[in-house]
């Protein structure tokens, strides 16, 4: 299906447009086809603006979920593109951009997303922060933070605020990373931010199933999107991105969104504290 898909380098300032992308990534926006999967339901996605948020967007929709996105105001164009397409699957849809570094902006968005689509119970703590650095020593302390913000804090701000709206058979779905058990030389930070997801939904995962919420990861592996041309990856790994994993390619969006209706729907329903690897091949623990 992606076999001629062709990476070449290419730099774009943080966080970067999927409209810029080049060759285009895909959000399944031509293909995904729904089955009433999630019907009624209500789901909040950060960094729904791109990538595996947006085609996650677009596929709850088409299963018929209300959607609220979050996303950086600097990625309005991409907004405004999935939140199109988002209604055009006849479900409602709300913008609400911000940063996720910011505790009050995650308590809001919580607050807003519940208020807009009239309640919650399906949460994808989605958007992250990757930015490669090659030595320690220049790894500044700022960017050490917003990583652990971006990737960690704000996963913990919006799943507290979120607890008291969640009604049994509800969902939360974080997204971890092959860096979690593979993490490379220079991306320190960043894989320590997605070990630590990996245990938090574990835990978690065993303190909410009495209450019949379920809490489960989705681990991708590289995948076509702004974060890897946004220094998230160095140029010269660009253009050979993905080709070394077993299926010889990067992932595109798209391929990753069954894989969170799975763990939002009821299909899941004996499914808890699992991380689902999405990694073209690359074995996970
Ligand atoms: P992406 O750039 O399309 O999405 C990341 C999104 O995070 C941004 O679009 C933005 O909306 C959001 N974000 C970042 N910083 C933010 C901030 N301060 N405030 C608000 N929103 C912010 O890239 P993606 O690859 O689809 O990333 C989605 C998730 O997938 C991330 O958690 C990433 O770590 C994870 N992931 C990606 C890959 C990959 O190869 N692309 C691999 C493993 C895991
Ligand atoms: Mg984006």
């Amino acid at each position: 299906m992606y076999a001629g898909f062709d990476s070449k380098k290419q730099h774009q300032p943080e966080p970067g447009l999927d409209a810029e992308l080049e060759p285009k990534a895909d959000v399944g926006e031509e293909t995904y086809r729904g089955s009433g999967r999630l019907a009624g339901r209500k789901a909040l996605i950060t960094g729904a603006a791109s990538g595996i948020g947006a085609a996650t967007a677009i596929a709850f929709a088409r299963e018929g979920a209300d959607v609220a996105m979050s996303y950086l105001p600097e990625e309005e164009e991409d907004a405004q593109r999935i939140a199109g397409l988002v209604q055009d699957a006849g479900v409602a849809v709300l913008t609400l951009p911000g940063d996720l570094r910011d505790p009050g902006y995650c308590r809001d968005l919580v607050a807003r997303a519940v208020d807009g689509l009239g309640g919650l119970d399906i949460v994808v703590n989605n958007g992250g922060k990757q930015i490669f650095n090659e030595d320690l020593t220049t790894l500044d302390d700022e960017q050490f933070d917003d990583t652990f913000k971006t990737n960690v804090y704000a996963m913990f701000w919006i799943t507290k605020a979120a607890l008291p709206h969640l009604k049994p058979g509800s969902t939360i779905i974080n997204t971890t990373s092959i860096q979690a058990y593979q993490p490379s030389e220079i991306l320190v930070d960043y894989a320590s931010t997605k070990a630590t997801i990996n245990a938090f939904t574990k835990a978690l995962a065993q303190q909410l199933a009495p209450k019949g919420i379920r809490v489960n990861a989705v681990a991708p592996g590289p995948i076509w999107t702004p974060l890897q041309v946004t220094d998230g990856q160095p140029q010269e790994k660009i253009e050979s991105f993905g080709e070394q994993t077993p299926l010889g390619r990067a992932g595109q969006p798209a391929e990753l969104a069954p894989a969170y209706v799975f763990l939002a729907s009821a299909e899941s329903s004996y499914v808890a504290g699992e991380t689902l690897a999405v990694t073209g091949g690359s074995p996970t623990p």
